[in-house]
């Protein structure tokens, strides 16, 4: 074992708890997790963070980084630096709002050229079920997508779109015949078409136009069809709290069905959003304090698995006051973790929670078995937070591309001192370093 890094701190997150440790790091894998006084080998380099809290890193499976085709949007390279600056060591990349979407083999490739040498962190891929790529999804399987995502209703770009039920069924058919993972945008279009669509600045109207019902019943329907083909579903961005109690009956029932969440879910309220301030425009949208209240008992119960960002964002000029016809999508990547980590602290929950949620949860989900967790065998991969820290959030510190975020004044708990990857920092107080990511495909 030949140990190059020692990473100590008072407060190490591992899966048997929080302890003083001390990280013997070997080739940027994960050695062994010693006690905190043990001595440092010989020629190995000793960091030490004092009481600092050392966290697996994270793992982002929902970010729209638009890379090639909309860049001016976002891209590889300010993507992966604001997921370093944010402690996330892992993203995966959404299949649309590129050009081209990821929806065949050679569109993968595509991707993977632009994203290599931009690459502040390990970044993996979806790729996309359309109703005319049935044929390509077995060939993208095996180029070692994670999975593949699909939209129930319309998509917001023309090149990506949505699946009725019949096709959905076929495509969940071809994707379970190789034990694959469907990831799903559940919002049911009939639902979304009967309800009121008023444009204008009003945020109760926005929200009156993307009904709890269009999910409640867009997450039956996918649960009824995952459990008669024994097929692997994810439902994305759950927003409707009214859809837990159907999804947790379905888990006991041994449906093959996961759930996550995100930051803004969990964080902002309806209540609060200014008219007219469509930077919280997102589908589904935030609803109110009570919905958000009930999420948060859906992540203490299990029946949701994972927190991570649908980091989607567009130029300003998308953002018009409209909510109707603005874009939709909220820039959180490097934001996710204090801002989880405020609204966890204040309603009892403690880190070890947090990691659960935001690092081992995404990491199961995407299979990736080197990632999510402090012990041996796994990629050296952390963040180092001082929780009890706070800052105020300025958008000119984001290292996304377009600094438009939701989050724009509030004050946080919980900053990132540093992240590493695979035993090298990557982000030191917010500098970040030279592109060192490494392009990820499904290890099983
Ligand atoms: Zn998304």
């Amino acid at each position: 074992m030949d140990v190059n890094l020692v990473l100590r701190s008072t407060r190490v997150i591992t899966p048997e708890g929080t302890r003083p440790a001390s990280i013997a790091v070997s080739g940027g894998t994960i050695a062994a997790v010693l006690p905190y006084e043990a001595e440092v080998p010989a020629g190995a380099r000793l960091e030490d963070v004092g009481d600092d809290v050392v966290l697996p890193g994270l793992v982002d499976t929902h970010v729209h980084v638009n890379d090639p085709g909309r860049t001016e949007w976002e891209g590889f390279w300010t993507a992966t630096r604001a997921a370093a600056a944010g402690g996330i060591t892992t993203l995966l990349d959404m299949p649309l709002n590129s050009l081209p979407p990821t929806t065949t083999v050679e569109n993968l490739r595509v991707k993977q050229e632009v994203a290599r040498a931009k690459a502040h962190v390990d970044v993996g891929f979806w790729g996309g079920a359309l109703p005319d790529n049935v044929k390509d999804l077995r060939p993208l399987h095996d180029a070692g997508v994670f999975g593949f995502k699909c939209f129930l209703s319309p998509s917001g770009v023309e090149e990506f779109p949505e699946l009725d039920q019949e096709r959905l069924a076929t495509s969940l058919a071809e994707i379970s015949g190789f034990d694959g993972l469907m990831i799903v945008h559940a919002e049911d279009p009939h639902h979304l078409a009967a309800a009121p669509q008023r444009p204008g600045g009003a945020y109760a109207d926005f929200l009156a136009s993307r009904p709890r019902d269009a999910e409640n019943t867009a997450i039956e329907n996918l649960i009824n069809q995952a459990r008669r083909l024994d097929a692997r579903v994810h439902v994305l961005h759950l927003s409707s709290s009214d859809a837990l109690p159907v999804i947790a009956a379905a888990k006991a029932e041994g449906v093959k069905i996961t759930v996550e969440s995100c930051p803004h879910f969990l964080t902002l309220t309806a209540e609060e959003i200014p008219d007219g301030a469509t930077e919280f425009k997102c589908c589904p949208p935030i609803r109110e304090a009570v919905n958000q209240d009930a999420l948060w008992q859906g992540l203490a119960d299990g029946t949701i698995d994972c927190i991570v960002s649908d980091h989607s964002p567009s130029t300003a000029d998308l953002k018009t006051p409209d909510f109707a016809s603005a874009w939709g999508g909220i820039s959180s990547l490097q934001l996710g973790l204090p801002a989880i980590w405020t609204e966890a602290r204040r309603r009892g929950f403690d880190l070890t929670d947090v990691v659960r949620w935001m690092s081992e949860g995404p990491a199961r989900l995407a299979g990736l078995t080197r990632k999510g967790a402090i012990e041996a065998g796994r990629d050296a991969d952390f963040a180092v937070l001082a929780p009890e820290a706070t800052f105020t959030v300025d958008p000119a510190d984001l290292q996304h591309r377009n600094r438009i975020t939701a989050y724009a004044g509030k004050t946080l708990h919980g900053v990132v001192t540093s992240t590493w990857l695979r035993g090298e920092r990557i982000a030191d107080n917010g500098t970040l370093a030279e592109p060192s990511g490494r392009l990820l495909e499904r290890n099983n």
